[in-house]
């Protein structure tokens, strides 16, 4: 095992205890954290294992063989999940998506998905369910998915060049099958889809242009194509400022082509900024969490495979729910409580303080992976 391993088997040990507060205050849908931002997105992770090996996100010297994944036992179960994602909801979630690791690796995931179809939000509505995958599992999959009550889902795809998406991938996994397993979510009706490259510079910059190209004429409408900077999330990646292409700059080169008109933002706290091709065959988002920080509108919550709450990508620490949920039995109420208080105790805005230069050091020195709580 290589040194870089060990701080990251310990951090996952480091959790902040999740508290009861003495009063116990109702969820209102209405909590809001010390910036004053809701909550109204919540990231669950379902599995740390992927069978992929992306180098910007689980590199293959780090996460090899001996690499040792949370064990069956740490992991939430459906049940868990559920109850938990019911009282987020009563807080005011109303999307919830699942990712990974890979999320299709989780054995019966249709099960989770269908429980959690059946959630309310405080006013009766059914929350928006959506999922993120490198799609190898999904032809096979998405059809149980969809009949579970899913209803769009989110592709991770960097390069149409097989060759460049092979070493991408690090496990020589072909672009084919990605594309196939889009056709098959774009078959059983898991629309529109969004189709998420990563940009990095100087490993797949060339295949932008490409990518819009060949998303805009095969798929129109019915694909959304999202360019992502590259991010510094986790301690492994080896991230550095010059693999970062910013998105300006990706989508100057794609007008160079292709003309574009800025689209207004769908929804409050949206990461992507949208932009519709003048000539209506669909449109494209770009992600721009390093040069232009979204933190002010930040509504999301992270919560991962063993059950921490993680209020920021770049926390370095979660609250520990499963205790509550397990050894302490927790009621809802209390529950409620304690997220409510961790929710109205935020005040995390990493990438805007990574843009002053002021991104608070963290504590242990180390972010956590981006495997481990998901996108
Ligand atoms: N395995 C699934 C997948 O790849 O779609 C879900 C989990 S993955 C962690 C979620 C998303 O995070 C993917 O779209 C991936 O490309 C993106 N991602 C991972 N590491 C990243 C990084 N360092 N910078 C930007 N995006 C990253
Ligand atoms: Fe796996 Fe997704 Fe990370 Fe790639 S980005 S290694 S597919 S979890
Ligand atoms: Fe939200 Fe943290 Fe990302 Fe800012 S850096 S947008 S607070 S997850």
């Amino acid at each position: 095992m290589g040194d870089a391993t060990i701080p990251l088997v310990d951090l996952r040990h480091a959790a902040l205890k999740a508290k009861v507060p003495a009063v116990l205050t109702p969820a209102t849908g209405l909590l809001s954290d010390r910036l004053g931002r809701p909550l109204r997105d919540l990231r669950i992770s379902v599995t740390d294992r992927c069978n992929f090996r992306c180098s910007y996100c689980m590199p293959k010297e780090v996460f090899d063989s001996q690499y040792r994944f949370l064990p069956q036992s740490s992991l939430l179960s459906f049940e868990e999940i559920t109850r938990t994602a019911r009282v987020f909801a009563a807080h005011g979630v109303h999307k919830i998506r699942l990712t990974g690791g890979e999320p299709l690796l989780r054995k019966h995931l249709e099960v989770l998905v269908e429980m959690l179809s059946g959630l309310r939000t405080p006013d009766g509505h059914p929350l928006d369910l959506t999922l993120t995958t490198n799609a190898s599992l999904l032809t096979r999959k998405a059809q149980a998915l969809k009949d579970a009550g899913l209803q769009r889902i989110t592709i991770s795809l960097d390069a149409l060049d097989d060759a460049i998406f092979r070493r991408m991938n690090d496990v020589d996994f072909p672009v084919a099958d990605v594309l196939a397993g889009i056709e098959a979510a774009a078959r059983v009706g898991l629309g529109p889809i969004k189709v998420n490259m990563v940009v990095k510079r100087g490993v797949n910059d060339h295949e932008i242009v490409p990518m819009a190209r060949f998303f805009r004429e095969h798929f129109g409408a019915a694909v959304v194509l999202r360019f992502i900077e590259y991010m510094d999330v986790g301690s492994t990646n080896g991230w550095a400022m010059d693999h970062v292409m910013p998105s300006e700059e990706v989508r100057q080169r794609i007008q160079n082509h292709f003309a574009l008109k800025a689209l207004q933002a769908s929804a409050e706290g949206e990461t992507a900024q949208r932009w519709a091709y003048s000539d209506g065959r669909g449109e494209v988002g770009f992600i721009s969490s390093v040069t232009q920080a979204f933190c002010r509108d930040c509504n999301r919550a992270r919560l991962s495979t063993e059950g921490r709450l993680y209020l920021c990508l770049f926390a370095s620490q979660g609250y520990d729910l499963r205790p509550l949920l397990r050894e302490e039995q927790a009621s809802d109420e209390q529950l409620a409580a304690a997220i409510g208080l961790i929710w109205q105790n935020r005040d995390d805005r990493y990438s805007e303080l990574r843009g002053q230069n002021a991104a608070p050091s963290q504590a242990g020195g180390r972010k956590v992976e981006m495997h481990y709580i998901g996108g």
